[in-house]
């Protein structure tokens, strides 16, 4: 038996290693792939990486064996040699399910390790065992340990590099450093193994022989290099797949990132107009406060009677004038300025000026302006207007609250001068905004705890003095406020929306009064309620007055309600309906305050109304100023031919009454006769009279 050192090709011993160490670096890859996949995938990787180390570690014993100086002839027995490749195989998957399956605990770790272990050097031996030999080889038994020992613990220091070292069960994969490590640790693990198990052979004297039908070391060769490149290929394909990965992470940070963006927008804009919102003007002001010490402006600006759009209307056509009327504005500031939409109908400019509080006052005209003009929504033309309030850095604040709370009063000091205007803020105007609020708060109180009157004033017939109905007024006397006129608070409960629980309480209380006998002795007596252009718009209307007379008795030929142009106009064939409904319950309805707005008694013809009332403020005049009297006495004329009774307000002195009365005026309403009376105080009224005419 010789037992001598054998020597060897260096080349291929350091090809061998190299093989090795591919092989492992690729198996562990893809092994550390079968955690974070269920089923199928996870097989695959498994499968993958057991046949990447199996035919590793084969292919490192065989060229390992090509690396040793042999007689020419050497050959492997098929079988045999098919054989160490099935426990390399069979033993890698079964190490590496181990290892992966589940938690990595010490024990299975341990597990692990001495199957790979032993399937490395079972491999070799049976390896051996393929190669055709004079007598069967023996082995040194203290080296054949030493290579068992070298095998296992190699395998073993390996896997926990692989797999134990990494933070958690789920997490990343270890580094490529520490996969590379424990890949090298592998292969030294099977290349210490190989040529241990080689110093401890003893081969047989005789040595090697060639062997028929045997695999001869050529063909060998051109196997591993098959193998070779089929382990290269798994390596390139994962490089290729972590690069598809990637690229696929880059796309979806990316589409994060825009995801995330959106909601940036979503956060700092309104939906309904792209414009900027609320928070996003506050951090444009607090910046501007921060950077500049230039004059700017502070403009708020509201729709008048929006909510009146959006009941009668709808809340589609509400958006859509809100979408407009963004338009609008954008168009109306420069580019360095910024508008935002602050609330339902609210929006807020920040603008800045070379031209002081002239450039400011120019804005607000146009802003103002621009919003008058008719909004082309459908097929419906809808007109708003708007108020604004300015105020300006620095005279008027200097810091955001201040700035924002001042423009806000200017623009509720706009709509307490009329709407369809611009102020700029002055003091007295906060006391103004305070008051405003309080009227609401109390307001709303008051509808709930019965707090609100009527007053009823009369309505006399020109010609006999006889007194022929009566118009319900608001009255309210506030613990707080005091003594609050209905032209105060009507504005304020249109523009919050109490307008309608506020109408149908006076509409049910002055329906109740009538029905219980106005008149001195019990007799019924037909009344009027002003209806405002919300509650005549609201869609419920007409089934409000129908429960209303119902419920309180009143025969509907006792009921009027008295409408503005206005109201009618917003919205001329909606409005029509409307009124014929009413009609046709025996309402009677007439035209309040005529000759103040739109005066156009062509387009009123269309309506379904009975009278036409003058307003007050021509009556002051009738007397004295010539142009008044020829309005009255145009208007009556007018009236007339058209069938309409002339109600003629604010009659005063005798003289007033003389000049309706020679116009064929019907009926009025005034101070000559008598002022609105609280309800018990009107029948002592009536009482008196009827005791003077009677
Ligand atoms: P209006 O409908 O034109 O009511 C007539 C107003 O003129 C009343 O003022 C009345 O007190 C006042 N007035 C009556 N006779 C004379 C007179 O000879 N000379 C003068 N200078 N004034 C006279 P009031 O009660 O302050 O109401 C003001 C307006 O508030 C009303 O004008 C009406 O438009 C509105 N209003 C009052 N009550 C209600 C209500 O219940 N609902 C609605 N929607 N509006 C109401
Ligand atoms: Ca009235
Ligand atoms: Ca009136």
């Amino acid at each position: 038996m010789t037992h001598e050192p054998a020597s060897y090709n260096l080349a291929l011993v350091a090809l061998s290693f190299a093989v090795a160490a591919l092989a492992s670096l690729t198996a562990l890859d893809l092994a550390a792939r079968v955690r974070g996949s269920k089923g199928a995938p996870g097989i695959a990787w498994l499968v993958g990486g057991a046949f990447a180390m199996g035919t590793g570690i084969w292919a490192m014993h065989f060229i390992g064996m090509l690396a040793m100086e042999m007689p020419e002839h050497v050959g492997y027995g098929i079988v045999l040699t098919a054989l160490s490749l099935l426990a390399a195989l069979l033993s890698s998957a079964l190490a590496l399910f181990i290892v992966q399956s589940g938690k990595l605990t010490n024990y299975r770790l341990a597990f692990g390790s001495l199957v790979m272990g032993t399937g490395i050097c079972l491999m070799h031996y049976v390896g051996m065992a393929a190669m055709s030999t004079a007598g069967s080889i023996t082995y040194e038994p203290v080296l054949f340990l030493v290579s068992v020992v070298i095998s296992v613990s190699a395998s073993g220091l390996s896997l926990w590099l692989a797999f134990r070292l990494t933070p958690s069960d789920t997490g990343p994969r270890a580094p490529f450093w520490q996969r590379g490590l424990a890949a090298v640790v592998m292969a030294i693990g099977i290349s210490g193994m190989h040529y241990t198990g080689m110093a401890a052979a003893v081969i047989p004297h005789g040595g090697m022989m060639p062997m028929a039908g045997g695999i001869s070391p050529d063909q060998l060769a051109i196997v591993i290099a098959l193998i070779a490149t089929c382990i290269m290929l798994a390596a390139m394909m994962i490089s290729i797949y972590d690069a598809h990965l990637s690229s696929r992470n880059a796309q979806l940070a990316g589409s994060l990132q825009r995801a995330n963006s959106e909601l940036k927008d979503m956060v700092y804009g309104d939906s309904l107009t792209q414009l900027p919102n609320r928070l996003l003007l506050e951090e444009r002001l607090d910046t501007l406060l921060q950077q500049t010490d230039n004059a700017f402006a502070v403009l708020f600006v509201d729709l008048d009677r929006f909510k009146n759009v959006n009941d009668s209307l709808g809340h589609h056509v509400g958006d859509e004038l809100i979408k407009h009327a963004a338009t609008r504005l954008q168009a109306a500031i420069r580019e360095t300025d910024t508008v935002a939409r602050v609330g339902g109908d609210e929006f807020m400019v920040l603008a800045s000026s070379n031209n002081g509080h002239e450039g400011f006052s120019a804005l607000a005209r146009r802003i103002v302006s621009t919003l008058d003009q008719p909004f082309q929504i459908g097929d419906s033309i809808v007109k708003v207007s708007s108020s604004v309030g300015i105020s300006l850095y620095p005279d008027h604040g200097l810091e955001k609250h201040a700035l924002m709370v001042h423009a806000d009063a200017a623009m509720y000091c706009a709509k307490e001068r009329g709407r369809n205007n611009f102020q700029l803020y002055e003091p007295n105007m906060s006391s103004l905004a305070e008051r405003r609020t309080l009227i609401e708060q109390r307001l709303r109180l008051a509808i709930d705890n019965n707090g609100l009157t009527l007053a009823y004033q009369p309505k006399v017939n020109v010609l006999s003095g006889e007194i022929t109905g009566v118009e319900a007024l608001l009255r309210w006397n506030d613990d707080e406020l005091g003594v609050v006129t209905p032209d105060e608070i009507i504005p304020i409960a249109e523009d919050t929306g109490l307008i309608l629980p506020l109408g149908e309480w006076v509409l049910r209380t002055a329906c109740q009064y009538s029905a219980d006998g106005a008149g001195h002795d019990g007799a019924t007596m037909a009344v009027a309620v002003n209806i405002s252009a919300i509650q005549l718009n609201n869609r419920h209307f007409t089934t409000l007055v129908k429960k209303v007379l119902h419920e309180t008795g009143l025969p509907a030929g006792l009921l009027e309600l008295e409408l503005t142009e206005s109201a009618l106009i917003q919205n001329p064939d909606r409005a029509l309906t409307i009124l014929n409904e009413l009609r046709e319950l025996g309402i009677t309805l007439s035209i309040d305050d005529f000759g103040t707005g739109y005066s156009n008694l062509a387009q009123l013809r269309r309506f379904p109304i009975q009278r036409l009332k003058i307003d007050r403020t021509f009556m002051s005049g009738v007397t004295t100023n010539a142009q008044d009297a020829a309005i009255v006495q145009a208007v009556i004329a007018l009236a007339l031919s058209l069938d309409l009774q002339v109600v003629a307000e604010g009659i005063e002195t005798e003289e007033q009454l003389s000049f309706i009365r020679r116009q064929q005026g019907h009926q009025y309403q005034g101070y000559l006769c008598s002022k609105a009376l609280p309800a018990d105080d009107l029948k002592a009224f009536l009482a008196d009279r009827q005791l003077v005419t009677g």
